[in-house]
């Protein structure tokens, strides 16, 4: 078939975390995959957002090792990404434990899991439409790089982080609009190794930013937990965020820059590092929570909170509901020590629509409740069976039969 057509099993639309495993999942259960990803690499806000440590893979455990909450392709990838950089589990004072890992490690990693004969990724490529025919989605039209690209897909998964092809096909979205997003910037040089170096700075910071040296914000940087060390520091600042409003995706990077440039000034001022020093700044700023697509189930808060089990559970979360609403640390509500919740099939199926699932950060979620499952443990479980859902459902297979086929992975270490 010409470059420019496409006919696939299943389409995936997002090449994050959740995106690239929804195509692993699919091409291992027999489907032909196509997947589109906007940026030239894969792993999303795990990436391009700097993001650098895996949450959601440990249950809470205050005493003891780090135990995964998952098994199957959550286990497999982590494990990997781990063994890449010879980085073991880091346990938070709070009982919870965390993967650090360097960007160019999962850009990597992800490039060797997509290239399987079976998937056809495809970057810089931007999902444009959607032509539905009833209540299914039969073609995708695309931007690749600089030429049309046309889709025929029997299902397709949306891991667009914001419900996009979803939203494109007049499904059901609501807006997230209580986490605020955050930019994140490495200072090569920087090194603030203890605990101490580390409060002493921060402090300095914070007064700067009551004085007016410094833009008021900045009061609210952080250092980045779990960063892969070494001779530079990952810093982070939150910044309001409310999806399409008064603070958009435009304001608020042009605004996080600023503020990066602020920092900076008096990183120098104070002789932290010299001027020659340029910071390194994530390709895009974070949002935590974006627009959700609506699911035949809805992920709702008590369920996460009461560590529900489901009948047709396909994956599983175990962060604590964690959320960013001004100031620089979340409110976090935890779940029951040594716990974890099922994320049941039907929040990965869209409502309203016959060929359409979700995985990752745009599952049917109470936007509570999705401060707990879009961390990237999570997100990779939710992608994978999103995949697996969307490949069996292509075949001709049952659903029941692809939640068992998960529910027995999920067993597998
Ligand atoms: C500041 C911040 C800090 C965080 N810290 C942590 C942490 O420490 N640990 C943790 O586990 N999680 C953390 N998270 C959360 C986590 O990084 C994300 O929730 C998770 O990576 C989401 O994965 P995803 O695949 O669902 O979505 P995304 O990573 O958003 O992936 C969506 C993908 O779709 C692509 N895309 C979007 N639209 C289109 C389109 N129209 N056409 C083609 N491609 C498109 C995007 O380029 C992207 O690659 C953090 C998030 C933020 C914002």
């Amino acid at each position: 078939m010409e470059q420019s057509r496409q006919q696939c099993d299943v389409l995936v639309v997002g090449g994050g975390v959740a995106g690239m495993a929804a195509a692993v999942g699919a091409s291992r259960t027999g489907a032909t995959v196509v997947l589109l990803e906007k940026y030239g690499f894969m792993g999303g806000m795990a990436t391009a957002g700097m993001v650098s440590s895996v949450c959601g893979l440990y249950l809470r455990n205050p005493e003891g090792r780090a135990l995964p909450a998952a098994g199957g392709f959550v286990a497999e990838f982590t494990k990997k990404l781990a063994a890449r950089q010879q980085a073991e589990p880091l346990a938070l004072p709070n009982g919870l434990f965390i993967l650090p890992y360097r960007p160019w490690h999962l850009v990597r990693l992800a490039d060797e899991f997509i290239s399987n004969d079976s998937i056809r990724p495809f970057l810089h490529t931007h999902l444009l439409s959607v032509k539905k025919e009833g209540r299914s989605v039969a073609e995708v039209e695309c931007r690749y790089w600089n030429s049309a690209l046309t889709i025929r897909p029997t299902c397709v998964v949306d891991c667009t982080g914001e419900a996009s092809l979803v939203d494109s096909a007049g499904g059901e979205t609501v807006q997230g609009t209580l986490q605020d997003g955050a930019v994140l910037f490495r200072v090569n040089g920087l090194i603030a190794g203890t605990r101490a170096e580390r409060l002493a700075l921060m402090r300095k910071i914070v007064h700067a930013a009551e004085q007016g040296v410094i833009h008021d914000d900045c009061r609210n940087i952080s250092f980045f937990p779990g960063h892969a060390g070494g001779r530079s520091s990952l810093l982070t600042v939150p910044i309001p965020h409310d999806g399409a409003g008064a603070f958009s995706m435009t304001d608020m990077e042009i605004h996080g820059r600023r503020i990066i440039e602020e920092v900076m000034a008096f990183l120098v001022s104070q002789s932290y590092v010299p001027s020659s020093v340029s910071p390194e700044t994530a390709v895009q700023a974070g949002v935590r929570v974006g627009r959700m697509a609506g699911g035949v189930n809805t992920l709702t808060l008590d369920h996460v909170l009461q560590c529900a089990k489901a009948v047709d559970g396909v994956a599983r979360g175990c962060w604590p509901v964690e959320v960013w609403s001004g100031g620089r640390r979340p409110e976090l509500t935890y779940l029951a020590q040594g716990d974890y919740y099922d994320i049941p099939a039907g929040c990965l199926v869209a409502a309203g629509l016959d060929n359409v699932f979700m995985g990752g950060r745009c599952i049917g979620a109470e936007e509570m409740a999705m401060g707990s499952a879009r961390v990237i443990g999570t997100a990779l479980g939710t992608g994978y069976a999103a995949g697996v859902l969307a490949s069996f459902q292509a075949q001709g297979r049952s659903r029941k039969e692809a939640v068992a086929y998960l529910q027995e992975q999920q067993q597998k270490g």
